[in-house]
């Protein structure tokens, strides 16, 4: 016979675990893409094409970020779950062309993948496995189509500076949303356009406007697009 007591205390249980399922590890994502001409020009770093050959002259991947509205990220959630290259052995080719590791000294990509995996994959587990989370990153690449955007309102890499607000503007048109443009300077100084921030919502299933915007990396109103 249950005792009123001890049925209070199941209720109690079960409100806690309710609690702890419905409650979110983090707030949204940052889908975060990168130029590379302006990694590999920098002011900070060199870069080495990866093992598979200079990448297309594209847009790339940086990662895929939980965060949080206070601005803070969670990060090495889970070290049980390490990156696992056979999980995503399928994803490999489409990885070299739009995920393409830049670091020196040059390597498959494997490091890349694996650094952004632990680091900010893990703490997605609640809502992808490593296929879904890296899957998910390449989707999101091929619907953004960012160089297509900018093409179509006249920007292309190459000589010149663009405003940072028609930038801005041609991936709002293009995506629907308002980009977070991060810059880099080049070797003599310029700011460039160097990652592109646009946010996915906890489910990971639709782009939403960013909650927050990340801060540093600001940009001039003019900045340069370098050809790669
Ligand atoms: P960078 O400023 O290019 O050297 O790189 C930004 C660094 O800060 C990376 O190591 C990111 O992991 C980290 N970082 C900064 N802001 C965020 C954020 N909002 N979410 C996830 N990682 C971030
Ligand atoms: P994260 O720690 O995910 O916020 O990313 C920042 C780290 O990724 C830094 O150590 C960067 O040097 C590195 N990184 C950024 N872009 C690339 C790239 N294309 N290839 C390899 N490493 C990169």
């Amino acid at each position: 016979m249950v005792s009123k007591f001890s049925f209070f205390i199941i209720l109690l249980v079960l409100h806690y675990l309710a609690v702890v399922c419905i409650s979110q590890d983090f707030d949204f994502f940052y889908f975060v893409q990168q130029w590379p001409g302006s990694y590999c020009d920098s002011d900070k770093n060199s870069c080495c094409y990866p093992t598979t050959g200079k990448p297309a002259a594209d847009f790339g991947i940086h990662g895929l970020w939980p965060n949080y509205n206070n601005s803070s990220y969670p990060q090495n959630c889970d070290p049980t779950n390490p990156f696992d290259e056979s999980e995503i052995s399928d994803l490999i080719s489409n990885m070299s062309m739009n995920w393409p590791t830049l670091a020196c000294p040059s390597s498959s990509g494997e490091t890349f993948w694996s650094h952004e995996w632990d680091k900010h994959g893990t703490c997605s587990e609640s809502v992808f496995d490593q296929h879904g989370y890296f899957e998910t990153a390449l989707g999101l690449k091929q619907q953004t189509n960012l160089l297509q955007a900018l093409e179509t309102a006249g920007i292309k890499p190459g000589e010149g500076t663009h405003s940072l607000e028609n930038i801005k503007d041609a991936i709002k048109k293009a995506t629907g949303h308002t980009p977070w443009i991060e810059c880099n300077q080049d070797s003599s100084g310029n700011s460039q356009l160097y990652q592109v921030y646009l946010c996915l919502d906890n489910a990971g299933s639709s782009l939403i406007e960013c909650p927050v915007f990340p801060k540093g990396g600001k940009c001039r109103s003019e900045i340069e697009f370098p050809s790669f």
